[in-house]
């Protein structure tokens, strides 16, 4: 049985892996005792594609067909962001979310409802799709459109009520396929918060960078970054095509030394990051990858971490909570775990999925090494989050246990019982939803 990890590679576990050209029908009707689960790309951070002992089906191949007249394209469920783009992009399209990486699947980012740096102005993943097809637990598929509710109970439903197969997804219609990008340095949270109320609706894209080891009046120092698909009046003297998405083109090494992240040598980073971002610039064209994907240059960056891994702290509290996202911030400096990347983000409205993360408010993802004194911190972070009426996101989970999982997902009963009822006997399982009950 081979490993199966998440991207923070921490809790690793063994299942059997199919091969995705078999019968999935049948292997659903088989009724593993130890059940079912789909998985993609494994970019979710935890254990949300895991299904120890079980069985745990690869992605199929790709598959893409645009509709250029409707600006929707048909895709399997394998296929993922990055084929995607390739292929759209020269027809003037975009996908209408995309995450900080593009190699994830269309089956995980329906899964996990994901969301993007859009997300304050275009919603999440889901409300992008008109339709999927899923395998359920008897074997057979449907087809399932955004007027039902088993359509919400599987957009964000972490891969717990059958196995996406294909989805039909609405494309953003663009002029070229390069970004304008408008960056500035910010000196301290507060004035982060201030300049991202009072103009994030005017850009489509929007996201700051947080160096959290600053403190004192430097405390969440940041640079501040917004975008939009640049127009073909703006790039009139390059080629508007820009460079397709490809290929990393460096790759990280096996093993990492354990000094690699740690506080001096991310205090350094951090320091040359925040110095080298200009104080105000306006208008730079850039390329898709620089501006959504940096990361997606170096293949496997997660090993640089070491064999510990790390955990990906991702919450969300409501508009009223911002004091709570304050204090957060206080305690990541003040505790001194290393962290490169933290990005703080607006959220606009949730949706009808009930388990789906993004709510009106604030959002911080904060990626940290494991270290020993790292849960305790994180238990804290979690009591500050329950108390603002936020949650913490799924999909980079894998430390949160039953009871605070309940405390931070109100509409968690509503799930339990859509399961119970699509799915009685449980033949989709994974080890989070072991974890947390699901
Ligand atoms: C560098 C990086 C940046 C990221 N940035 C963001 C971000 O900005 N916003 C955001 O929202 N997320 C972000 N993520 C998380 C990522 O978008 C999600 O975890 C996404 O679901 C990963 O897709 P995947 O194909 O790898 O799915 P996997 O990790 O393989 O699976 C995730 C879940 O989806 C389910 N699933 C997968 N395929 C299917 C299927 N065919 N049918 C049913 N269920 C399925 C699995 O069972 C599992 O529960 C980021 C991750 C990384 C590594």
């Amino acid at each position: 049985m081979p490993e199966l990890s998440g991207w923070g590679r921490t809790a690793p576990s063994w299942a059997q892996t199919p091969s995705p050209a078999e019968d999935l029908g049948r292997l659903v009707r088989g009724s593993h005792p130890r059940g079912v689960l789909a998985r993609g790309l494994g970019r979710s951070y935890g254990d949300a594609a895991q299904n120890s002992g079980g069985l745990v089906l690869a992605p199929g191949p790709p598959s893409i067909t645009v509709d250029r007249t409707r600006h929707v394209a048909t895709v399997s469920a394998g296929t993922s962001l990055h084929d995607l783009m390739r292929q759209v992009m020269p027809m003037g399209y975009f996908v209408p979310v995309t995450p900080g990486t593009r190699y994830v699947s269309v089956g995980g980012a329906i899964a996990c409802d994901i969301h993007g740096k859009n997300h304050h102005l275009s919603g999440s993943f889901a409300q992008h799709v008109e339709s999927l097809d899923l395998i359920g637990p008897d074997g057979t598929t449907r087809t399932l459109g955004q007027d039902t509710d088993d359509f919400w109970l599987t957009a964000g439903g972490m891969g717990l009520t059958g196995i996406i197969t294909s989805a039909v997804l609405r494309l953003t219609p663009v002029e070229t396929s390069l970004m304008s990008v408008d960056t500035e340095r910010v000196p301290d949270l507060h004035t982060l918060m201030r300049r991202m109320r009072e103009s994030d609706d005017d850009h489509t894209y929007s996201v700051a960078w947080i160096d959290t080891l600053a403190s004192g009046r430097a405390l969440g120092r940041s640079v501040l970054t917004r975008g939009e698909h640049a127009s073909a009046q703006q790039v009139r003297h390059r080629r508007r095509g820009g460079a397709l998405p490809a290929e990393p083109r460096l790759t990280a090494p096996p093993y990492a030394p354990g000094w690699l992240i740690s506080r001096p040598t991310t205090k350094v980073f951090n320091e040359m990051w925040f110095r080298k971002a200009p104080a105000h610039r306006v208008g730079e064209i850039t390329d898709i990858p620089a501006f959504f994907h940096p990361l997606d240059g170096v293949a496997g960056w997660n090993r640089l971490y070491g064999r510990r891994g790390f955990v990906q702290y991702q919450f969300v509290v409501p508009d009223a909570g911002e004091q709570a996202m304050v204090e957060i911030v206080r305690r990541l400096a003040d505790a001194g775990h290393p962290s490169f990347l933290a990005v703080l983000k607006r959220f606009g409205p949730g949706n009808r999925a009930p388990l789906s993360f993004p709510m009106s408010g604030w959002t911080l993802a904060v990626d940290l090494p494991t270290h020993p004194g790292l849960r305790t911190l994180l238990a804290e972070l979690d009591r500050i989050v329950v108390a603002a009426a936020g949650r913490l996101y799924l999909a980079k989970d894998s430390r949160l246990d039953a009871e605070t999982l309940s405390a931070m997902y109100p509409r968690l009963d509503e799930f339990r019982a859509g399961l119970r009822r699509l799915d009685p006997d449980r033949v989709f399982r994974s080890d989070l939803a072991r974890r947390l009950d699901l």
